[in-house]
């Protein structure tokens, strides 16, 4: 049999988990733009390293039903997501958490910036196929991008998921994000002694660590934290530093 032509399997609906984790559920139109992301990255998978997560159900927890769990603290999305708000997905990668967010609110702009080209170059092609007219793409590194006058303080929402420490992430992530906004760190594990490193390096940024909320996920009963940091005061022009430090020497 020609492995092209076998069909690929149905993402699940999942309509009562939506309704029970974000009083929300997917429209049809919506539930089709995750089935053809679903595809792409599957397809994509074949040439490019996008994701290990291929199982219809894994794929829906981990990718889709986690990018939107760190929008949604005390289980609701947070509420300048529906009024024109920019947002920059940083280390997008196979476009998570951004392309969830793109897909769900319309009226927000979402920038997906990631230092390899291959991956924007994959995110375009999801952009297109799933008609997204609210994405926009960027190549680059965070450490730059976060000194640019077109990027800084420019953001209401800055999202970042396996890209690094949090020391690091809040250090590409805060830079970036306007004063009031808010950076969402998404991790695996969380433990109390890291607290004191992570308040330590927000306040150099100009942040306060303002929740540090523990989920499990529905399926796997697997444990997630998300940490929700808002900018208070500008950030210092010494930060990010140069490419490479805030991972090398995190703060
Ligand atoms: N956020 C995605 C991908 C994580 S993999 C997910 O959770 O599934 C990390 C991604 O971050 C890679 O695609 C890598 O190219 C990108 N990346 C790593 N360091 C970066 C930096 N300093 N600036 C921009 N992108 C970076």
């Amino acid at each position: 049999m020609n492995l092209e032509s076998l069909p690929v399997a149905s993402l699940p609906e999942m309509a009562k988990i939506w309704q029970q984790t974000f009083n929300w559920q997917p429209t049809n139109q919506q539930q089709r733009q995750f089935q053809q992301l679903y595809e792409l990255i599957l397809e994509g998978n074949r040439q490019l390293n996008l994701t290990r997560i291929t199982e219809p159900e894994e794929f829906w927890e981990k990718h889709l039903w986690d990018s939107l769990k760190g929008i949604a603290p005390k289980q609701q999305f947070i509420p300048f997501l529906s009024q024109n708000a920019s947002v920059i997905d940083i280390g997008t990668g196979a476009g998570f958490p951004g392309v969830a967010i793109c897909i769900i609110f319309l009226s927000c702009h979402v920038t997906f910036l990631d230092s390899t080209r291959k991956k924007i170059n994959f995110i375009d092609t999801v952009v297109s196929n799933l008609s997204l007219t609210n994405a926009k793409t960027l190549i680059g590194r965070a450490e730059e991008i976060g000194h640019k006058n077109d990027h800084r303080e420019n953001y209401d929402l800055a999202v970042i998921r396996a890209v690094g420490s949090a020391s690091a992430c809040a250090e590409y992530s805060l830079p970036l994000v306007k004063k009031g906004g808010l950076a969402v760190i998404y991790r695996g594990s969380w433990t109390e002694e890291e607290n004191q490193t992570l308040e330590n390096a927000v306040k150099q940024l100009g942040g306060i660590v303002e929740l540090i909320e523990e989920f499990t996920t529905p399926l796997n009963k697997s444990i997630r934290h998300y940490l929700y940091l808002r900018k208070v005061k500008n950030t210092s022009f010494d930060f990010p530093r140069a490419v490479g430090i805030p991972r090398q020497k995190p703060l």
